[in-house]
């Protein structure tokens, strides 16, 4: 059996990929049922077109071998297969559209080709990439990207490539229990981007029932020994319960009663409550942790939130609300990695009984090293609420917030917090939401009481009016705590050769939107690339292509290192000597040291390239077999990056009459040039002061340069820092600082 199918890459041509496969059976029901060795005999591509005679003929063939290498083919052999007795049928793939197929057929039925041999079959496109040959049965086609067809294997290969590029899954191999459950995700729903969609940072598990629904839970009535309880007879500090009764909190709701008579507040186990948005489950958090804080020494409670201003609010709200018990209140907001921090003053942090803080904040304190500095903590509270945040704070106009099918009156710039509240409790379908903060900090809106007990849509924003200065600003609603991870980490490439600058923060506009993907930045400056080779890089290759051949030297085999792809530097230290020298190497012996570069790739390149009975050294062990089968042990190492801080302080020239003035972007331009000499830093080339003076001078109008240098952050030092061989200094903007 042909099969065809048309290649989409290449539009002008009429392109199709042909592969042939064994048949060993075939019948001819209603449907066909074959049975086929699976791997073709022959693949390659055709041509069709029109010769001299304007007829359609196949007018290029090629034969695709198993390493990939392409043979031309002369094109009448298609047609000599084609009507070979052997040949049962031609295929077409059903994905080709039929208007690709028909100029083909046209030329089939000049041929004289039985029109009962041609046929349509649905084959698993991805499979065919691979040199497969796989059927599928209507119950069996899922649906891929471009809306390919492909078999169920291939989208659990597509389906698990996704997940793990998004860091969703780390461990290479994948347990039966989360294979069977893709698997039944893509029989469900035969349709790789709608099994994907769930795993997206904003996939909406309320609004994707069809996907997420697995039962439903009536309500139970609610007996009556949890109604109406009062806060007086639960065994919390009387101090606590003063707060409570200031606050006109008496009476229970159902969701907290439940919770103390389970256990709240005398076990120490994990307790699962589950009520709608702001049905009252904050202030369970909260009787179990400000007791825990009152009643025990070092218990502290632990408040997370998904947003700055929501911490912001929350500090204030508790330091209001809890100011009699005297608790040691604060807050953690905005430490990343990226941000210069101010000192931080960790006492306060290892005192606090209650800490609120942003998921970020707590997590780059786990990340850093520091959890010790959370000490002991008895709670953990992670808060879900509806929030608005305004993109600036208004000097004009209003807005209005809409609830189901409601409006609420204008609400005006100049109000506050407790007219936002009463316009919403206005409504007729709500009485009791409560709402803090203001235009700068953001509202942040409760469903209290009865309200609490239903769950609410987002609210939307009508009439938006706001504005400052005359620019209009923009409103953000936030429902609810997103359970995925902020950031995922990825790496970038350009598109085009050439030395393109790209330092810490500067790509943050997304060209093609992703699904999922709401913002980007990069946390490092891109490595710069080098423009297509020059005449005399050229010759310089040619020449050292010429040495590598032959005997192996240390150039020969470092020049093989750098032709690996994606290797950047590479680095030969051999030997000589029959003593193990310095740095550990055995005698006889050479270590490589590589940047970039898949391992095998670089272990590969040795042993290619080695004397042969020499060894190879380094802290990398990576197999080789060799063309007799036998399996080697190559060595190498990869060179550490060193991170370098510098402050670099200038003396500008401020006298047009002492020559040329500073330039105003002249900070700027140090930093460019530090970091392009830098560029090219060598491994194991020690960071010399010295050099950076050079660069620096090009730029007019600097009369005094004070470099410091330092492998931590704030160097004090001047001093030269020494690269050990296996080494490499590297430079980032986020670590260069320049004053003038
Ligand atoms: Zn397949």
């Amino acid at each position: 059996i042909i099969v065809l199918d048309r290649n989409r890459d290449i539009k002008k041509e009429l392109l199709f990929n042909i592969n042939f496969f064994y048949l060993k059976s075939f019948k001819k029901k209603r449907f066909f049922t074959f049975s086929y060795i699976n791997e073709p005999f022959f693949r390659g591509t055709v041509i069709f077109g029109l010769d001299f005679k304007n007829k359609m003929r196949p007018l290029n063939l090629s034969k695709i071998e198993k390493d990939g290498t392409v043979i031309p083919v002369d094109p009448l052999l298609f047609k000599r297969f084609l009507l070979s007795e052997k040949n049962k049928f031609i295929a077409f793939s059903s994905q080709t559209p039929i208007d690709d197929t028909s100029p083909v057929r046209e030329m089939l039925n000049n041929f004289r080709f039985e029109k009962d041999k041609i046929i349509n079959l649905t084959i698993c496109n991805s499979c065919l990439e691979r040199h497969k040959f796989t059927l599928l049965n209507e119950n069996l086609k899922i649906k891929s990207y471009k809306n390919q067809i492909i078999c169920a294997e291939c989208a659990y290969d597509i389906v698990l490539r996704r997940i793990k590029f998004a860091g969703l899954i780390s461990q290479e191999k994948i347990s039966l229990k989360l294979k069977n459950f893709f698997t039944h995700m893509i029989l469900k729903f035969k349709d790789v981007k709608k099994v994907l969609s769930a795993f997206q940072v904003n996939f909406d598990p309320y609004k994707n029932r069809d996907i997420t629904l697995y039962d439903i839970e009536k309500a139970p009535p609610v007996s009556s020994k949890y109604i109406n309880q009062n806060f007086e007879n639960i065994n919390i500090p009387t101090s606590f319960k003063r707060v409570l009764s200031g606050l006109k909190l008496s009476a229970m709701l159902p969701i907290q009663s439940m919770a103390i008579q389970n256990g709240l507040l005398t076990k120490r186990s994990n307790l699962l409550v589950m009520a709608p948005t702001s049905g009252g489950k904050t202030l369970v958090g909260e009787l179990a942790g400000i007791s825990r804080v009152l009643n025990e020494k070092d218990a502290k409670m632990l408040y997370l939130v998904p947003i700055v201003a929501l911490a912001n609010i929350r500090t204030e709200e508790f330091k209001k609300k809890y100011k009699t018990l005297k608790l040691r209140i604060i807050k953690r907001i905005g430490e990343s990695l990226f941000e210069k921090k101010e000192e931080d003053n960790l006492q306060d942090l290892i005192n606090a009984d209650i800490i609120i803080a942003t998921y970020e904040a707590i997590d780059y304190i786990l990340r850093s090293g520091h959890k010790e500095l959370l000490g002991n903590i008895g709670t953990i509270i992670i808060d879900e609420i509806q929030t608005l945040t305004f993109s600036d704070a208004p000097d004009a106009g209003s807005f209005e917030l809409v609830f189901g099918a409601e409006t609420t009156v204008p609400i005006l710039f100049s109000e506050a917090d407790i007219d936002v509240e009463n316009a919403l409790n206005n409504l007729s379908g709500l009485s009791a939401v409560s709402v803090s903060g203001d235009f700068s900090t953001g509202f942040v809106i409760t469903f209290a009481g009865a309200d609490g007990e239903t769950t609410h849509p987002a609210l939307t924003i009508s009439n938006n009016t706001l504005e400052i200065t005359s620019s209009p600003i923009t409103i953000d609603v936030e429902e609810t705590v997103k359970g995925f991870p902020p950031f995922v980490d990825t790496l970038f490439q350009a598109e085009e050769t050439g030395p393109t600058v790209a330092n810490t923060g500067s790509l943050t506009a997304i060209e093609t939107p992703q699904g999922g993907v709401t913002q980007l930045t990069n946390p490092q400056d891109a490595e710069i690339g080098s423009n297509i080779e020059t005449d005399a890089e050229l010759k310089q290759r040619r020449k050292e292509l010429l040495q590598r051949s032959g005997t192996a030297t240390v150039e020969g085999i470092r020049n093989a290192l750098l032709d690996v792809v994606d290797v950047n530097q590479a680095l030969v230290i051999e030997n000589t000597a029959l003593i193990v020298d310095a740095g550990g190497r055995p005698g006889k012996s050479f270590e490589s040291v590589v940047e970039g570069g898949a391992d095998q790739d670089i272990a590969d390149a040795i042993w290619a390239s080695k004397p042969a009975g020499i060894e190879t050294f380094g802290s990398v062990s990576v197999p080789v077999v060799d063309s007799q089968g036998f399996i080697h042990t190559i060595n190498f190492s990869r060179a550490t990056e060193i991170d370098i801080w510098m402050i670099v302080n200038i003396t500008p020239n401020t006298d047009p009459a002492e020559g040329p003035l500073y330039p105003i972007d002249g900070d700027q331009q140090v930093e460019d040039v530090v970091l392009a000499f830098a560029q090219d830093f060598r491994i194991g080339q020690d960071v010399v002061v010295n050099q950076f003076f050079t660069p620096i001078n090009t730029i007019g109008g600097v009369i005094g340069i004070e470099i410091l240098v330092g492998t931590s952050p704030a160097p004090t030092m001047s001093d030269n820092i020494a690269i050990d061989v296996t080494e490499r200094a590297v430079f980032d903007s986020a670590r260069i600082t320049v004053n003038s």
